[in-house]
């Protein structure tokens, strides 16, 4: 328990407000896998509205009556009650004799007849949400022997699961809305007994020490163990090895369990990120050269603490239990130290003596400290005991008025950070390294291409020369034989030419000689032969020469052929040239690339380089700004703590002038009941006004339209808290145009037909309640259709708190008279009278209010003459659960009830109305009204309607 102790709470709802602020966006930057199964703890409407807007950190304190058992019958029989409640007003009236009771008012009032379920969820389950949002909590039961504290907070239900208690709740609902991948839930639980601590889960370890950090006061049992919870099986078992041991140690130390303190510790460790998602895609972007997307990873560590105190009663008075002296001042050491440190809080005290006990101790933070506290407080309905009960009752309400600082435990996750940015960098170095091998084995490849281009080139350039020298050869070959040929052609042609000269002189010769032949006979003879002979070698000599010339056209032929060929091999030669050329000119180019890219690929490692500098500098100025920005964190942390008192003392505030200003049968709709701040009336109109003022303009910075559109998120908490807020805004008349101008009247509906979560139904049909406290709303809702979706609802739903929200909405409906014929055929009144098969008090009590809203119009439309024949309220057969009921419930409901039928038997005009009235034994009703009503003017009213009916006053008269 700090000795700082009287700090206003902490606003949950601005945590929630998006804003550039550091905490904030972490927090909604968070994803709850199993979100959708939350629900906001049961309670009036305006208690979980407040509770979420204000989020006080006050101790919040119920108490619950125990039923009577066997032992309260013998001795009580004849005996009235020491306690009556009056839980419709948290109030709880103690009677010390039969003309003296005090009334006392608390956070909740439990009857003997609450369900676990309930108390849970009242209690407890704020508590566990807390727990999950980050926050240490503590729920704790206090009081006498024999009046449920374990009942309440250690019952394991095992045989019967409505029975479970608190414990097991608790651990129900923190696994639940928890992932095994990256949150852990582990739970120590410990016995105190004689100023001893004894592990329960490991009973040999007794007098284990409590140890305290002196940086931060946190305390820890570092020797306890501490089992870290697989599921919900595990944690049944575990619950039941702690109880048996609870049992075997009180029996082995010859003691009632009811001297020993019980504490349940559950440790809570989440990790707000999204690890491998994010990892990859910064990683990503940093390969694409952007600066990744930095988000810190956060980590919250809270816990809770669940206590099962030892007995409250004086230990003289329990006597026999075989203490000395000694033994019996330290028993009750612990609870006696508690009682002055809540009393120290509560009065302000200097002083907190936190230190004289180890229960104190290790509730430190719990009272005074930055706990979210819920402390229940049990009582038996006996009048033996009234000291007893009026002492638990005085305990509550001290604790009542403390006060603590909720804080949020929360811390950037350094380990996983490191471990980010050296897998990081790491990422990066290898990456280089890999770019850096790549860029070697292409330059070695395109230095061996080079070299194949030059060795291919001087060979080519060998075989050139080759072939040309063999050219040259064949070239200077073929020329000379080309002049032999002709030499041989030119003595051929001198050869041929002699011949036929030859020829020629023998053919003159010839012709002399046949002259002479003539003159001479015998040289005739002679002259033949010669003749024949010489004909014989011209013949030889003419062939030769044929033979001749033919050689030579075959040798010219060779020889043109010869040139062809020549001419080829020039040609041929020039292509080579050609191609040897181009190859030296695709080679020069070649090697400027391979330079060019040389070039290029160093000029990328250098970048790379300084990139990878750069980025190592990044992180350092990173690391900087982180320090820088938690330091600036810190100092936000408190400015909030300052605005957040503001507004919680603006709050207390104008809950209390609407308490004393607003139409109390409306308004109570939306208020059910919540209202847990005490008015106070010394502050003056001017402060109230300018308070107004700090909270529109909180809004109008966030925007209401922002607001509107969180209505449509995909994220189920959003939406809820989103629904929430509009909720608030509602109850005040000046914001309700605006909303409805912003299109949350539209986006509420919506959100109702649409949504299939409890949660929604709820907080949404509040919202409605709220709005419809105006009459041009009214209009609004019953036109879009409004009346309808709130039947459809309650036809569909069990659950009490929504049904008192779906009744609120309808009952303000119902004060309007314009609407009253479409809210009949929306099957408004049908759904009313269909949710008094929830029995639940509060539902009823709105029920009631709707059937007094509507027949007070349908009476007043008669008076001013537009209204005639049967009562629409008669129609849909309200009547008769109005007679059978009137005598049923509480006070306010029967009020209202009284209320309507005194407007129905004044419809006197509507002669079927009163035939209903008579048929149904309404007359008996009315004056009984008349008679025994608890209000002056109800009786006045009711004398009023009988005294004007003939019909009734026919009947009285048979009465
Ligand atoms: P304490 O722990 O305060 O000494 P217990 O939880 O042991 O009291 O309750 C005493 C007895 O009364 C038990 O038998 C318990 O089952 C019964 N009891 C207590 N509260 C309730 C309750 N709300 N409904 C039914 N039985 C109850
Ligand atoms: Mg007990």
């Amino acid at each position: 328990m700090a000795s700082t102790n009287y700090h206003r709470a902490s606003l949950r709802s601005e945590r929630q407000i998006p804003t550039a602020r550091g905490s904030v966006a972490n927090a909604s930057v968070r994803t709850k896998p199993a979100s959708s199964k939350r629900s906001v703890a049961a309670g009036s409407l305006r208690a979980s509205i407040d509770d979420e807007n204000a989020d006080s950190g006050r101790v919040r304190v119920a108490v619950r009556l125990r039923p009577k058992n066997a032992e309260d019958f013998p001795f009580d029989a004849d005996f009235t009650d020491c306690v009556e409640l009056q839980p419709e007003l948290n109030r709880l009236k103690l009677r010390k004799n039969n003309w003296s009771s005090e009334s006392y008012k608390f956070d909740e009032v439990f009857t003997e007849s609450a369900s676990q379920r309930r108390v849970y969820e009242a209690v407890a389950k704020p508590v566990v949400e807390s727990i999950l949002e980050g926050y240490n909590g503590t729920v704790m039961a206090y009081g006498q022997t024999g009046t449920g504290k374990t009942y309440t907070v250690g019952r394991l239900g095992k045989d019967d699961p409505s029975e479970r208690g608190i414990m097991v709740r608790a651990l129900e609902d923190i696994i639940a809305n928890t992932n095994s991948n990256f949150d852990s839930v582990a739970v120590s639980y410990l016995q105190l007994y004689l100023e001893s601590v004894q592990d329960l889960l490991a009973p040999e370890k007794t007098n284990i020490p409590i140890v305290e950090d002196p940086k931060t006061g946190e305390v820890s049992l570092p020797g306890a163990s501490l089992v870290e919870i697989r599921d919900l099986d595990h944690s049944l078992e575990l619950l039941q090895i702690g109880e048996a041991n609870r049992y075997a140690a009180n029996t082995k130390l010859n003691t009632e369990s009811s001297r020993s303190h019980a504490i349940l510790v559950v440790h809570v460790r989440r990790s707000l990120k999204k690890k491998e998602e994010n990892d990859a895609s910064s990683l990503a972007s940093a390969l694409n050269g952007d600066l990744p997307s930095f988000s810190m990873p956060i980590v919250q560590k809270s816990k809770l603490l669940v206590v099962d105190l030892a007995g409250s009663e004086r230990i003289d008075k329990s006597g026999s239990e075989g203490h000395m002296l000694e033994e019996a001042k330290f028993i009750n050491l612990s609870l006696t130290s508690l009682g002055k440190c809540i009393n120290a809080l509560a009065e302000n005290g200097p002083h907190i003596p936190t230190r004289d006990s180890k229960l104190t101790r290790l509730l430190r933070d719990s009272f005074g400290g930055t706990a979210r506290t819920s402390l229940i407080i049990t009582i038996g309905p006996s009048a033996r005991h009234y000291s007893e009960t009026a002492s638990t009752i005085m305990f509550g309400q001290r604790a009542m008025k403390i006060v603590n600082t909720i804080k949020l435990k929360e811390e950037v996750d350094y380990e996983s950070l490191c471990r980010r940015l050296e897998y990081q960098i790491d990422y990066l170095t290898s990456d280089m390294d890999r770019q850096q091998k790549l860029r070697d084995t292409e330059k070695e490849q395109m230095e061996k291409k080079l070299k194949a281009y030059e060795v291919s080139l001087t060979d080519a350039e060998k075989k050139l020369v080759v072939k040309s020298e063999d050219f040259e050869k064949e070239k200077i070959h073929l020329e000379l034989k080309i002049k032999s040929l002709l030499e041989e052609l030119n003595t051929q042609k001198g050869e041929n030419n002699h011949l036929f000269e030859e020829v020629v002189r023998l053919e003159t010769c010839l012709k002399q000689s046949k002259q002479h032949q003539l003159e001479n006979s015998t040289y005739q003879k002679i002259l033949a032969d010669t003749t024949q002979m010489y004909e014989k070698k011209i013949t030889e000599l003419l062939k030769h020469l044929e033979d001749k010339n033919s050689h030579y056209s075959t040798l010219e032929a060779q020889m043109t052929e010869m040139q062809q060929q020549l001419n080829d091999n020039q040609k041929l030669l020039q292509i080579k040239e050609k191609v040897i050329d181009e190859l030296q000119q695709e080679m020069s180019k070649l090697n400027k690339e391979a330079e060019s890219k040389i070039q290029s690929l160093e000029a990328q490692k250098n970048e790379l380089l300084l990139r990878k500098e750069s980025l190592n500098k990044e992180l350092k100025a990173l690391q900087e700004k982180l320090l820088y920005e938690e330091m600036q964190r810190r100092t936000l942390e408190d400015d909030i703590v300052k605005s957040k008192n503001a507004l919680n003392d603006h709050s207390t505030e104008l809950e209390y002038k609407r308490s004393h200003q607003m139409d109390s049968s409306i308004r109570s709709a939306s208020v059910l009941g919540g209202a847990l701040n005490t008015p106070k009336p010394n502050k003056s109109r001017e402060t109230i006004s300018t308070q107004r003022d700090t909270i529109s303009k909180i809004f109008e910075e966030v925007g209401l339209s922002n607001i509107v559109g969180l209505l449509k998120s995909e994220d189920l908490d959003v939406q809820i808290h989103a629904v929430k807020m509009i909720a608030n805004l509602a109850a005040e008349d000046m914001n309700q145009e605006k909303i409805v101008e912003e299109g949350g009247l539209d986006a509420l509906l919506t959100l109702l037909e649409s949504s299939e979560n409890t949660s929604i139904h709820r907080v949404t049909a509040g919202a409605l309640a709220n709005l419809a406290m105006n009459g041009l709303n009214q209009d609004l809702i019953m036109s879009k259709g409004g009346a309808r979706l709130l039947a459809h609802i309650a036809s569909r739903t069990d659950d009490p708190q929504t049904l008192r929200m779906v009744a609120g909405a309808i009952a303000n409906l119902c004060g309007n008279e314009k609407l009253r014929m479409m809210l009949k055929e929306d099957g408004g009144i049908k759904a009313l009278l269909g949710m008094v098969r929830s029995g639940n008090n509060d539902v009823i009590a709105q029920i009631a209010r709707g059937m007094a809203n509507f027949a007070k119009c349908e009476s007043r439309g008669i008076k001013q003459g537009y209204k005639r024949g049967r009562s629409l309220l008669i129609e849909d057969g309200a009547l008769n659960w109005m007679i059978s009921s009137s005598t049923t419930f509480s006070a306010p409901i029967r009020r209202h009830i009284e209320l309507a039928l005194c407007h129905l038997a004044q419809n006197v005009s509507a002669e079927d109305n009163a035939r209903d009235f008579v048929s149904n034994g309404g007359v008996k009703e009315l004056v009984r009204i008349s008679q025994e009503s608890s209000r002056e003017d109800m009786r006045n009213l009711a004398s009023k309607a009988l005294n004007s009916n003939p019909t009734f006053l026919a009947e009285t008269r048979g009465v």
